[in-house]
Parts: structure tokens; sequence; C-alpha cells
């Protein structure tokens, strides 16, 4: 889907903003080290993120609200900082007491429960790195991020585990299993075997202290890792550092425009990097009140939330935005949403309908932004004191060099296409790709780091996007990578071979459409179609093929690879291209 450069008038709907009265001016004369010092650090020049982010806004007679949760049911819970300092101090301990040491990975395979933020920080605070995980991936995506990584510790629930039971035998590193059961005594039916490192968290919590001395962390030391697609091979484990919590300080007030007294929604998952960044480091970083809802998308129930919690600034993404306008005009206008301050979007363009659509419902168009895994943090962005151009991702940020260039590192003239690049050495750059120096290094090139988007800038500096220069699949904002579902796809026996593209959906950007010859002595068929089908959906549940189309055979090139582009093409009814690699 490619959005026009010109097109919609500018929504001038500005706002003065106090962070960031223009852009333009703010990144001229711009240095990270005054947004560094206004963090709080650690004696010795040391830096630990939950120390930004929780302890250092305990202040004595000041306990400010720091989460509203609301469950699946509509229950609710309240946690200030300080009773968040007191559970993440808790988990922390309890990990130490397990014999957890500084710089092991500690990843979370938890629904939006409390206790996947308690377990978040105080993995952080014991100087572990954590790894959260999307709670609606299947086995085999869990497997393939715990092996990569060399997990030593697993914190799940029971649900969870059972649905993962068939790969925790296939996890040497695992040291620890420890469950979140928030219904003890639950009607739920005894998992046959238990694994038997699992631990429970009740108990372990009941001996634990919540008194813990912050580990001092350097700002390089590595904190959170995420898995990120590319076009080949399994998903890749970004590493991020303590010290990317300045640029998620800065940008949660320069785009997200937060200030203390807000209250704020993120309705991303942290097993994606805007959950995290965005979902807890920036706005706690800023000691801003979060709401945080367990249920999925439902726009009743997020209407409602907006309503109930007088949300004012809310971090969405263009496939909710456009499920909202689905839903209708009329169903929004049964809701109070008017402390709504500030609209922010990430993760897939947001076409210029939807923006305006946030004129007409929400009065006020929503903001997009534009970054990724490797970033850490926004990039570009659309800011409360400028004017939005609808269908545009907006202006880099301050600290920020971001240019449109050629094959050989040079920037273009505005409105040429071209790779989107990003001058390295801003605070939230990804560190490392686990394990795979090789592939880290290959993201720079003639002194950029290489986003893998494809973009235009226009004669006033705002960027818009174009493509993926890749294979990569885009569905609602998630990025999923073709191997790891076709790997999949040919485990299954009927199966010889499988391609996945990423098929264009007006709501979801794109589904994962797969193409599969069969075996030999297998026929097409509904029912064979069906097995497939649920062969990929048990192993890899959110990342599944949405649909399949058989084919005698796929389209390869001469040393063998499967053209995806080509089938793409196909799917897409466009020209087939140069043709001239493919196999005879
Ligand atoms: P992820 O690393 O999973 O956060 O995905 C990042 C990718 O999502 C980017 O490289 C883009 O391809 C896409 N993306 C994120 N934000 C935007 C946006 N505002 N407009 C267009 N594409 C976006």
């Amino acid at each position: 889907m490619v959005y026009p450069v010109q097109g919609k008038p500018p929504v001038t709907q500005m706002r003065v903003h106090p962070h960031l009265p223009n852009v333009d001016e703010a990144r001229r004369a711009f240095s990270w080290d005054s947004v560094a010092r206004e963090l709080a650090w650690l004696p010795g020049g040391a830096l630990n993120m939950a120390h930004e982010c929780i302890d250092r806004h305990v202040l004595p007679g000041k306990d400010k609200l720091a989460l509203i949760w609301e469950g699946k049911s509509g229950e609710e819970e309240r946690y200030t900082f300080a009773q968040l300092k007191a559970e993440t101090d808790r988990f922390a301990d309890i990990l130490t007491g397990l014999g957890v040491k500084k710089g092991d990975r500690v990843f979370l395979f938890l629904e939006r429960v409390p206790e996947l933020y308690f377990a978040f920080f105080g993995a952080l605070k014991m100087g572990g790195i954590v790894g959260p995980l999307f709670s609606a991936f299947g086995p085999d995506p869990v497997k393939d991020r715990l092996l990569d990584s060399g997990a030593a510790v697993l914190v799940s629930q029971p649900d969870l585990l059972q649905r993962i039971q068939g790969i925790l035998g296939d996890l040497p590193d695992l040291k620890h299993i420890i469950v979140v059961d928030r219904s003890p005594g639950a009607a739920r039916p005894p998992r046959p075997q238990p694994d038997p490192r699992e631990l429970h968290y009740e108990q372990l919590a009941k001996a634990a202290v919540t008194t813990f001395q912050t580990t001092r962390t350097s700002k390089d030391d590595y904190a959170v890792m995420h898995y990120t697609s590319g076009t080949t091979g399994k998903p890749k484990g970004a590493v991020h550092r303590h010290f990317a919590i300045v640029q998620q300080h800065a940008t949660g007030k320069w785009v997200l425009d937060l200030h203390p007294d807000d209250i704020y929604w993120c309705t991303a998952d942290p097993g994606w990097v805007t959950g995290t960044s965005y979902g807890m480091l920036a706005p706690w970083s800023l000691g801003v009140t979060q709401v945080i809802l367990q249920g999925g998308f439902s726009p009743r129930a997020w209407y409602a939330a907006i309503q109930k919690h007088k949300v004012t600034v809310w971090y969405t993404a263009p496939t909710a935005v456009r499920m909202l306008m689905k839903s209708g005009d009329e169903l929004a206008a049964r809701y109070d949403l008017s402390s709504l301050r500030h609209i922010n979007s990430v993760g897939e363009p947001l076409n210029p309908e939807a923006v305006m659509w946030g004129v007409k419902v929400f009065k006020q168009p929503i903001h997009d932004n534009w970054w990724q895994t490797e970033t850490g943090a926004i990039m570009i962005a659309n800011y409360a004191s400028m004017p939005v151009r609808p269908g545009s991702m907006g202006k880099p940020t301050p600290g920020v060099e971001a240019a449109v260039i050629d094959q050989n590192g040079k920037p273009l003239p505005p409105g040429a296409e071209g790779d989107l690049a990003i001058r390295p050495g801003w605070p939230s750059m990804f560190q490392a790709y686990w394990n795979n120096p090789e592939r880290y290094a290959s993201r720079f090139q003639n002194g950029w780091y290489i986003t893998g988007d494809r973009a235009r800038v226009d004669k006033d500096g705002y960027f818009w996007f174009v493509g993926r220069a890749d294979d990569v699949i885009n569905s609602a904002g998630h990025l999923i990578g073709p191997f790891e579902v076709e790997s999949v796809l040919v485990e299954h026996p009927a199966v010889a071979e499988a391609a996945v593209i990423g098929k264009p959906d007006p709501l979801a950007m794109e589904i994962v459409k797969a193409f599969v010859a069969l075996k030999d002595g297998y026929q097409p068929s509904d029912e064979l179609r069906h097995s497939i089908m649920q062969h990929a959906r048990a192993r890899l549940q959110s990342l599944a093929p949405r649909e399949l189309e058989f084919r005698p055979s796929l389209p390869k090139t001469r040393s063998g690879k499967i053209m995806r582009r080509l089938l793409k093409a196909q799917e897409l009814g466009l020209p087939l291209g140069d043709t001239s690699t493919l196999e005879e």
C-alpha cells in the first residue's frame, strides 16, 4: 500500500508544545547530554532503567499512581510507584535467590497482567537482560527465541505453558520456569506433566524481601531484547542497553507530549517493542500514570476505557484505528472521549483517511510516527506543534539524522524514492543481534544504518513511507518473517515446498498468504488445506497464514531460491519484472 506524497491538505490543528515548540529549531542546536542530565542516574555514573522508571518516582509524602490495570473481566487493580518499587524489588530478590546472574536472559511469556511489569523491572534491577514475548505466539516462535537467547528463566502462566508444553524439553539452557497463577484453584484441567523446573510465583513471593538494591549497571550494559524478523533465517534478537532510556524519555515528551498529570494508554503488547519502549519505559521514566488493559481489541471496551479512566494521551496503531472506523462513528459518539488531548499511532502507514477520521471523531488529528525494533525509540514523528500532513510519518526528532539515500549512501533530492537510513550513534540504537555479529554489521553501510524501508522526503523535510525493501510481512503492525512460517509449513507431511507473502488487506495492511506445492502422491483438496492450516496454527498461532493456495510448483531462481517477489507480483496482478534468472 503506497500513500501519495501530495493529497490531502495539511491539518493545521497545532497546539503549543512546551517540550518542543519547534522541531526544526530544536534539531539545529541539540545534544543528548542535556537529556541525559534529566535522568537520576545511580552513584558512580551507573544507569539502570528500572531505577529511572520506578524507584526515582518514589518520593517522601508523594505516592503517585503508576498503573491502573483492568483485567479481562473488568476487574481493576491500582499500583502506586511505591507499590511497584516493592513488587519489582521482590521479583529481583526472587531471581537473585534462584542464582540468576547479571547478564542472564529472563524471558517473559505472559499476558498483560501486573506480574509482567513486576518481572520486567525486577529482572532489570538485578542486571538481567529481559525479553518479553507476545502471548499470542505458538510453541515454535517461543522455542526459537528461548533457544537462540539461551534464556535461563521463563516467567509464564499455566494456560500459556500448557500451549508450549511440547517444547519445554528442548530447552537445555532454561533453568527455572516461574509460574504466575492469578487464579489458583481455578477449574482448569491439571497440566498432564508439569515441568520439574516449574516454581510457583506466589510461594517465591512470600519468601522474598521487598527491598532490593538495584544493580549498578553501566549505561552500556544490555537491558532489553526483542526478536525481530528479516527476509531470511529465523528472527534475530535486537539488544538494547540501559542508555536507551535517555531517548525513550525524551521522545515521551517531544512526541507523545507527556506531562506529569497525564493519564496515558499505549495499546501495544510488550511482546512488541512499542509495548515495551512506550508501554513501560518512556511513560514511567516521566512518572506518568498508565492505563493497561489485559484484554485485546474491542471498540466498545476501548472507548469505555478512555471514558472511564479519562485517558488524555493515547498511543495506538493504524489497524486498530481502521477497525474503530469500521465500527462506526455512532458507536464513538456514545462515549465521552473529550479527555483525549493527544493521539499517536505507529507500526504501519497511517492512511490519510484515518488521520482525518481522528479530526472528525476525536476533534484532533492522529499523529503518525515511525520507528522500529532496532531503533528502540521513535525516530520520525508528527508533533503536536507542527501541521500534520496526512499520510506522512513526519520529521526526525532532535538528535536523529535521517535521510533517504541511494545505493552509495548519497542523500537523494526531495521526491525521489530511496532507502530510509539513519546516522548511527543515537542512544537507543540496538547494540547487537544476539549471537549474530555478521547480520548486525550488514545493517550498516556507507556510514548509515539501513532501515529496510523505502521512503521519500518532500521539500519541507516531511518523510513519506513507500514500502519495505525486503519480503518481511507487516500484519497489523507486527512484522512476520516469511522463513519462520515457511519452515513450519514444510514440516507438514504433504508439503514439498512453501512460500509466504504479505497479501494487501484493507484493515491489517497485509495478511500472511501461503503458496504450497505438494509432494508426489498428494492432491490439492479442501481437507488438505484445512489440515495444513491447522498444523500451522497449532505451531505458530498468531503468525499462521490466513490464506493458502496450492500450486503445482513454486517459481525459483536458477540457484533454487523460491521467488516470493514473483508470487507477490502475480497476486497483485502487477508486471512480473525481471524473470531472466527464473528456473526454466
Ligand atoms: P518493528 O520492528 O516490528 O517495530 O517494525 C518496524 C517496521 O514497521 C518499520 O521498519 C516499518 O516497515 C513499519 N512501520 C513502523 N512505523 C511505521 C509508520 N509510521 N509508517 C509506515 N511503516 C511503519
